[in-house]
């Protein structure tokens, strides 16, 4: 039998859609995989050239004798490209998307920019010599070559700007200068720098002190970005360090979930890591969500590895972005920090990945393919023999589960490396102030301690979450949601005035009063950040209020300049969304409130506890940073969920036995395993046709794998820019099973022409 290979022939081109086919000779039957780079006769006068397998197939698309063969696999030459391209493929079969979506998400330097040079000419004779020229030079008459040499003798190496511009020397002047050896024109690779290095590197012109010394002469100390103080690791860091050496060379041994509460150093442990990654003569990817990659955070880095990091950060241009990936892959730099994006650093020499927060959802892109950088992050990790390393406070339900079924490796550090306490923690029962009388947006004993901090000059916190908000409607008398019979998440209240559950597309009547209690008091939640900064205003006249969120920041630097101000002590009060938890130390802020923390934990999504509880755990972690004791204060209306009751004791244990109990009940992941099939289309009579059939063809093939489908129904958004969107959701124990069945459901999409006009997308879990 013959077998062919579709093959792309430049991945740093755009015409990735490309590819071509070509015979694969006997010898290399069998042994051909997707991802191998081998060299193949292409363009005229068959030049040999590099190319990578994409796909082994038994099907030629022309006569067979017509395709040129494959002259040979490049074994040793395994370079950044061909593992990334074998990535690339894996997120294809796994996530569901095209060749051409997966090489683009994976390979941006594809995307090459133009490069910037800087030129140069410099003096290369001795000076005596020059001199001498100099004098023949100047009897000959020879005015334009004299004027260069003695420009050159006074600097001898000048840009190639001044030499062409105010000294008026030719192209032919230098050229024939150049042959005679008297000079060298230069033009060396300058690469765009982006903002946050170039800052660091003009302060550290006086106030670095340890980017000189290597990473091996810093041994065991770290030393600290704004200070000359230097830490050893406590007990509990070095032994992770330690075991994550002494395991380095098995292959068994190849994830680590670092459950640390928020300070307990392990930041200063990825460092340690780090570095020895760097003396093994390897690189690392620390990836970092985008709203932490603060000046504050990469500082650290810089001191420690110098020159030697680089950072990804959305608001690069494509050029600097390219840049930085291009030092990566020439060996220029060897650490990449920057959010999920920076996973697909082309480093030759991958030695760990460190995924910090890893329970951060923005790991999860929302575009095709919709991967999720910590499972892709292991699938790399594995591909290059490359360690993986996660870290949180609030370890995300799947990397907890990996660490308790003994795919990963378990470390826990349980205090703040600095000492000092974690905050103390008050429920505020939101339905007993109702009861009482208190229709404020505030409890009474936030109210009083709002009171209290403000007098003695002290900074608070106000947060409000909104996250995944979609419209629930709770009674404020007994804190009841009404939630869809079928798939135990909350329904969402739609314009028509219906009830909606977005999972399997039940429909009920809104209600006026309270099927629990009978109150009237039941409704949807329509304070926003602003109205409470309002509310703050009016109740503590004297406070100076900060408002954060979507609006607040909008400009370049806005949230910087927020968070400058407010750490700079401008503001009393600092009011905003999700966006003010996330890992800012405000030392003089001892009291945070947390408004509605029921609001995240209705939201219709099968991860609304797990979010809910990492926030507040989170949230609870921004009181106390500094000297004195913090306060948190968390308004509830279901003071008894797990949730709130596990996120006050700072208990995540408590709180992951209980959220993976009702997983396990209800065939969530990690207990069991989810796709969903996103649709959407600009017609919505022929979305609603189209997702039934989808339904009902998922179904059938549901009964063969003994999956669970649920849906259709329309998105908790079922209308983006006049686009209508629908999901369905297939269940089952195992992965693998799914990832079988988007592939029937793939093909019958393709060959099926009521899919025309239609575009499904799938999303695991
Ligand atoms: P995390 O990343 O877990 O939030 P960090 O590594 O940022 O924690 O550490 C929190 C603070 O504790 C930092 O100011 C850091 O300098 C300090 N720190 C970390 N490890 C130690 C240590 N072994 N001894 C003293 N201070 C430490
Ligand atoms: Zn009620
Ligand atoms: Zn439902």
């Amino acid at each position: 039998m013959e077998l062919f290979a579709d093959i792309i022939i430049d991945i740093s081109h755009s015409r990735l859609d490309q590819t071509f086919q070509y015979r694969i000779p006997e010898p290399l039957q069998g042994v051909l995989e997707p991802g191998n780079v081998v060299e193949v006769p292409f363009g005229r006068g068959d030049r040999p050239t590099k190319g990578y397998v994409l796909r082994v197939t038994e099907y030629s698309a022309c006569p067979p004798e017509k395709l040129k063969e494959i002259a040979r696999i490049e074994t040793d030459l395994a370079g950044a490209e061909s593992k990334l391209t074998a990535l690339a493929l894996w997120m294809r079969d796994y996530y569901g998307c095209t060749t051409v979506q997966a090489l683009r998400t994976v390979l941006p330097f594809r995307k090459r920019a133009a490069q910037r040079k800087k030129r140069t000419v410099e003096l290369k004779l001795p000076r005596e010599e020059a001199h001498l020229l100099l004098e023949k030079l100047r009897q000959k008459n020879q005015k334009a070559r004299a004027r260069l040499l003695e420009a050159l003798i006074g600097e001898p190496v000048l840009p190639r700007e001044v030499v062409t511009g105010s000294l008026k020397i030719t192209a032919s002047v230098l050229l024939a200068l150049e042959e005679q050896g008297v000079i060298a024109c230069e033009s060396e690779q300058v690469y765009r720098t982006p903002e946050v290095l170039r800052r660091l590197r003009e302060e550290g012109e006086d106030g670095r002190d340890t980017a000189s010394e290597t990473p091996a002469e810093a041994g065991r100390e770290v030393k600290q970005a704004n200070t000359a103080e230097t830490i050893r690791l406590n007990r509990g860091q070095q032994n992770i360090v330690d075991t994550i050496l002494s395991e380095w060379d098995d292959p068994d041994c190849r994830e680590y979930l670092i459950h640390g509460v928020t300070g307990s150093g392990k930041t200063a442990v990825y460092m340690e890591l780090i570095d020895a990654v760097l003396r093994k003569g390897k690189q690392a990817i620390l990836l970092i969500p985008e709203i932490s990659l603060t000046y504050q955070n990469v500082i650290r880095f810089y001191h420690r590895f110098g020159d030697r990091i680089s950072v990804l950060h959305s608001r690069l241009s494509q050029a600097e972005r390219y840049d930085q990936f291009e030092r990566a892959r020439t060996g220029d730099i060897d650490v990449m920090i920057g959010p999920r994006s920076a996973l697909f650093t082309p480093f030759q020499k991958l030695g760990i990945i460190i995924i910090d927060e890893e329970h951060e959802s923005s790991y999860k892109s929302e575009t095709v393919p919709r991967y999720h950088a910590r499972e892709t992050a292991q699938k790399r990790a594995a591909l290059e023999c490359a360690k993986l390393v996660l870290g949180s406070a609030t370890p995300s339900l799947e990397a907890y589960y990996e660490a308790e079924t003994g795919k990963s490796r378990l470390f826990t550090l349980t205090e703040r490396a600095t000492g000092g306490t974690l905050p103390s923690v008050t429920i505020a029962d939101m339905r007993a102030e109702l009861r009482d009388g208190n229709r404020s947006i505030f409890s009474r004993i936030l109210y009083e301690k709002i009171s209290e901090r403000l007098e003695r000059g002290q900074q608070i916190m106000l947060f409000l979450n909104r996250r995944g908000y979609s419209g629930f409607i709770s009674c404020r008398a007994c804190g009841y949601v009404i939630k869809c019979p079928h798939c135990d998440v909350s329904l969402s209240l739609h314009r028509n005035g219906r009830l909606v559950c977005h999972y399997c597309g039940y429909e009920r009547e809104a209600v006026s009063r309270c099927p629990e209690c009978g109150s009237p008091y039941i409704g949807g939640f329509k304070v926003g950040t602003q109205q409470i900064e309002e509310l703050v205003s009016r109740n503590f006249p004297r406070a100076r209020v900060l408002r954060m969120d979507a609006d607040t920041t909008r400009g370049k630097d806005g949230h910087a300049e927020i968070l400058r101000a407010f750490g700079d002590r401008e503001a009393d009060v600092l009011v905003g969304t999700q966006m003010i938890v996330k890992g800012h130390d405000f030392p003089h802020v001892t009291l945070v409130g947390i408004l509605a923390a029921d609001l995240s934990l209705n939201a219709a999504h099968y991860q609304a506890t797990e979010r809910t509880f990492e926030l507040l755990t989170q949230a609870a972690g921004r009181a106390g940073r500094g000297a004195e004791a913090g306060e948190v204060v968390i308004q509830t209306y279901v003071p008894d969920n797990y949730a709130i009751r596990s996120a006050a004791a700072q208990d995540y244990l408590s709180f992951y036995r209980q959220e993976m109990a009702y997983r396990a009940l209800s065939g969530y992941p990690p207990a069991g395993d989810m796709m969903a099939l996103h649709c959407t289309s600009e017609d919505s009579k022929k979305l609603d046709v189209a997702a039934a059939y989808l339904a009902q063809f998922a179904r059938k093939l549901a009964r063969r794998y003994e999956a669970d489908v649920i849906g259709p129904a329309d998105e908790a958004v079922a209308k983006i820019n006049d686009i209508y969107r629908k999901a369905l959701y297939v269940k089952h124990p195992q992965a693998k099973a799914l990832t079988a069945m988007k592939n029937v459901i793939e093909q019958y999409i393709e060959i099926n022409t009521g899919f025309q006009g239609i575009r499904v997308q799938f999303e695991r879990r």
